[in-house]
């Protein structure tokens, strides 16, 4: 089975590199499954999980914005932030998705109400990786 190389960096450093037999990912227009040898682009990304297939397992990251490089032997993802199942904290993700629900019950302007919506989308992906992985 061919393999590419996925990367995946964020403000904060690198995060992973390893070989995959192929990548799923949600990009702003869609969910973009990606295999080697697949033509060159790059697109925005959204609030997602990032599904890295091996050969045994399949490996899951919670992604949120960002942008994805494309190359026949190399996916490069260039995130706001991305979390490794183990980096997650359960708690604090509980929390924010907490924090935000209750923000989105309150009356205010549109861009505090996007801001809300936001974020729990972003607490949402990161315990849905969890439970998923
Ligand atoms: P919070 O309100 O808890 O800060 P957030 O969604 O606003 O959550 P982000 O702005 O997306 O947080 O991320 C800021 C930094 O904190 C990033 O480095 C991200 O990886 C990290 N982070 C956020 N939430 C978690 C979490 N539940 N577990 C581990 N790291 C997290």
């Amino acid at each position: 089975m061919k393999t590419l190389i996925v990367s995946v960096v964020t403000p904060d450093g690198p995060v992973m590199e390893d070989s995959y037999e192929m990548v799923s990912l949600k990009a702003e227009n869609g969910e973009l499954g990606i295999l080697p040898g697949h033509i060159p682009l790059v697109a925005p990304l959204t609030i997602g999980a990032v599904r890295l297939k091996g050969p045994e397992q399949t490996n899951r990251l919670a992604v949120n914005g960002g942008f994805v490089e494309v190359r026949p032997d190399k996916v490069t993802i260039l995130a706001q932030s991305a979390e490794k199942p183990s980096d997650i904290d359960v708690e604090r993700a509980r929390k924010a998705k907490e924090r935000a629900e209750r923000r989105l019950q309150t009356k205010q302007d549109d861009i505090d109400f996007r801001r809300a919506e936001h974020a729990l989308r972003r607490a949402i992906n990161r315990l849905d990786v969890i439970e998923n992985s």
